[in-house]
């Protein structure tokens, strides 16, 4: 199997090139080709016999955008990915008035199993490389780069998969997408989304990295939080938060918790209550979800009324609430959904 160049560092892709015969200062010249989103083929001041014996062993790009949809709502784009396997992953580009986010995957598939969510119907497909995390960035900049869009500012890893159970490589795109000679990425604008894998929450903050770290709570105590996400049997509510004080300690970042509201189970009043004592005198922000609905799961989402009543009891007790806008819903924006309809549409 070929490696992949996206997958390296400035520093790796050097020492690659100097074992392969080549000089030292080509490293800039190709990574300056790599992070633009090009191919072999059009890296023009590059020498031909050192491009053949470079496509021989490795690929340049890892993925490819696939599908484009354009949301008429709200300018939303969602894309679909190809990557060099053959596997499809989706993600999505918002824009807002301070930057573009985008919403990248980080696994094939997702082993989480969470009630309501579309990625993890078929388990866990593989975990995506670094580069595979970063091609995401690249090839949406350089599908956008006709210099009408500034491209991709803010990163969320809230696309399909459980980021911190790809750790490793999460890692290196974490530094590779926020290198000051490639993408530049701030990383005050980077989050990472997590079901809460509560070593790896610690583990992150003492490895030095900083995203802004946003919990998928989805339930104010643990019986019903095992019921909608089974990582709740391993992790406690009460370990998730020790573990999140543990990273604003150490990295200052503030955190935000996610809750999805699912119809007639985590939308009462007695949860909204129960909520704000979970995270009372903690430095964190509330983020309402309205669930999207998934047809495999059949969970419906709460309606407008009860999510404002939700939020305005919770704003009573003075915790940070806000309902998320739901972008892009006319295109299948909740995560895995998009894939799913393609493949099914393939397999039929
Ligand atoms: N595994 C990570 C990141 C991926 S999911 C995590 O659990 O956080 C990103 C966010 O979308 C999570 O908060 C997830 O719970 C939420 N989500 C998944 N499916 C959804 C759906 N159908 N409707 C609304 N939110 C959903």
């Amino acid at each position: 199997m070929k490696g992949l160049l996206t997958d390296l560092s400035f520093e790796e892709l050097e020492n690659t090139i100097v074992n392969l015969g080549e000089q030292k200062f080509r490293a800039k010249q190709l990574w300056s080709w790599l992070v633009k989103g090009a191919e072999f083929a059009q890296m023009s001041n590059m020498p031909k016999g050192f491009l053949d014996k470079l496509s021989q062993e490795y690929y340049a790009q890892g993925v490819e955008i696939y599908g484009e949809y354009k949301s008429q709502k709200d300018g939303t784009v969602k894309y679909l990915y190809r990557l060099n396997d053959g596997n499809i992953i989706e993600g999505v580009l918002m824009k807002y008035k301070y930057g573009n986010t985008l919403c990248v995957s980080t696994q094939v598939g997702c082993r989480m199993n969470c009630a309501f969510c579309a990625s993890g119907l078929d388990g866990l497909i593989r975990n995506l490389t670094a580069g595979e995390i970063l091609g995401q960035v690249i090839a949406v900049n350089a599908r956008n780069s006709d210099g009408s869009d500034r491209g991709v500012t803010n990163i969320v890893l809230m696309g399909s998969g459980e980021p911190l159970d790809n750790y490793d490589n999460v890692c290196k795109f974490l530094t590779l997408v926020s290198a000051e000679n490639g993408l530049n990425i701030s990383k005050r604008n980077i989050s990472l989304s997590t079901c809460g894998l509560c070593d790896k929450i610690r583990q992150l903050a003492d490895d030095g990295y900083t995203p802004t770290m946003t919990i998928s709570l989805h339930a104010p105590n643990d019986e019903m939080r095992k019921s909608i996400m089974p990582i709740a049997k391993r992790y406690s509510i009460d370990d998730i938060i020790k573990a999140v004080k543990y990273y604003f300690d150490k990295t200052g970042r503030r955190i935000i918790f996610e809750y999805s509201m699912i119809a007639g189970k985590n939308d009462s009043e007695d949860c909204a209550r129960q909520l704000a004592s979970v995270v009372k005198g903690l430095a964190c922000h509330i983020n309402l979800i309205p669930l999207n609905f998934v047809k495999e799961r059949g969970l419906d989402g709460s309606n407008k009324k009860s999510i404002y009543k939700f939020m305005s009891l919770l704003e009573k007790q003075g915790v940070s609430v806000t309902v998320r806008r739901s972008m892009g819903s006319d295109i299948d924006g909740a995560c895995g959904q998009l894939r799913r309809k393609v493949i099914n549409n393939e397999d039929n």
